[in-house]
């Protein structure tokens, strides 16, 4: 029987079984439901030759050294800067909406004026978030604030999240600050980059350890229960730890009722164009039914006649219809959220990691993180 069992091969299973393995020298058994290890960064090269990240654009971004450094041991990265356009009004301005976005949006006496307010307000270079700014006590930091909210925010969210901006946690609107300076990076973060070869080559070498066994295309809950605070492997009690990080609901059989996740129908096509758009990622707040369109050669260079692009249109997860992509970011379902957690806390050898066991919206870095945070507490 293995000391450790593993459910899930994303980041947060196979970092923890790449570190128990390596640093403790124990055994680690890893249970994945999909054909593939590397959850949802997992890649390949379609037709077009191109990389393509198959459920959905993955760009890794870190304030972590430790993080960084950790991930250098196991293939190339590629420094890489994203960057994101919003279509509005029939014009491709820049995101997170910064000085650059405002002298593309309005005319330059105004766009000045506007300009000297945030700085006055807010200093030069920082990031404010537009559910602040529409509290500003200056009327016209106030419009600005409602017009960005307007025209970036309040449609992209009804779309993403299929409920009112309001609704939603305000940390998910603040993870696209206004920005007062001219960058146009999407993100802010000391290390910003992509594997060269793509990430299903990385999660092949953060599992290639002699102690590490996948078994891949298993359903994990077909041989684990829990009942009455112990974990029962194959009918039998198990002393072993159990790290899951599958569906939280799903492993306490749905107790108090399924948890609320988002999900996406990815639209991938090939087209017979050396370039598609001009960006790795156009989003679109107010057209269409899709959130926004990512041509993977901007972030994976190739050579090659053919590009690939993907369409996102954001829907209800449903069980054994889709994938559960996010965890929705509300009260209601964070309420339902904690009476499960509560029911895995009494498990003294269950550790719950990941989006969907911890039921929060982490972006990859922040689970290699939380990986090797819990590997050292082990
Ligand atoms: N968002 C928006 N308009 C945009 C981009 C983002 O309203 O053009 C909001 C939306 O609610 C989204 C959230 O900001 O869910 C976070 O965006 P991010 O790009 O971080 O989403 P992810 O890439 O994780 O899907």
């Amino acid at each position: 029987m293995s000391d450790y069992i593993v459910v899930g091969a994303g980041f947060a299973g196979c970092v923890l079984a790449e570190r128990l393995a390596e640093v403790y020298g124990r055994d680690v058994r890893i249970i994945e439901q999909r054909s593939h290890i590397g959850g949802n960064c997992y890649d390949e090269r379609d037709n077009s030759g191109v990389i393509v990240h198959r459920y959905g654009p993955h760009l890794f971004h870190t304030d972590s050294t430790e993080v960084y450094e950790y991930l250098q041991g196991f293939g190339e990265w590629r420094e890489y800067h994203h960057k994101v356009v919003a279509s509005v009004d029939d014009e491709i301005v820049a995101l997170p909406f910064s000085f650059k976005t405002l002298y593309q949006t309005f005319e330059e006496s105004k766009a000045d004026r506007l300009k000297e307010l945030l700085i006055s307000k807010y200093g030069e270079g920082n990031r404010v978030s537009v559910l602040k700014l529409r509290e500003d006590s200056d009327t016209l930091l106030r419009e600005l604030g409602d017009y960005i909210y307007e025209k970036i925010f309040v449609h992209y969210t009804a779309k993403q999240w299929g409920i009112d901006a309001s609704q939603v946690d305000p940390s998910v609107l603040a993870r696209v600050p206004v920005l007062t300076s001219y960058d146009d990076g999407y993100f802010n973060d000391r290390y910003q980059m992509l594997p060269t070869e793509g990430y299903s080559k990385i999660f092949q070498k953060i599992i290639d350890h002699p102690l590490i066994t996948v078994e891949l295309n298993r359903s994990a809950l077909e041989m684990i229960s829990i009942k009455e605070n112990q974990i029962y492997l194959d009918g039998e009690p198990y002393g072993g730890k159990l790290i899951y990080t599958g569906k939280i609901d799903e492993l306490f059989g749905y107790t108090y009722g399924k948890l609320a996740y988002r999900s996406l129908d990815l639209q991938f096509e090939v087209i017979d164009k050396e370039y598609y758009q001009d960006f790795a990622v156009v989003n679109y707040p107010n057209e269409h039914d899709y959130t926004r369109i990512t041509e993977f050669k901007h972030m994976h260079p190739t050579e090659s006649d053919q590009t690939t692009i993907l369409r996102e249109y954001p829907q209800d997860y449903v069980s054994g219809m889709n994938i559960p992509y996010y965890p929705m970011p509300t009260d209601e379902a964070h309420g339902i959220y904690l009476r499960y957690k509560e029911l895995a806390d009494r498990v003294s050898n269950l550790i719950l990691l990941g989006r969907l066991a911890e039921y929060r919206y982490y972006d990859m870095d922040d689970i290699v993180e939380r990986a090797l945070d819990i590997y050292k507490e082990l």
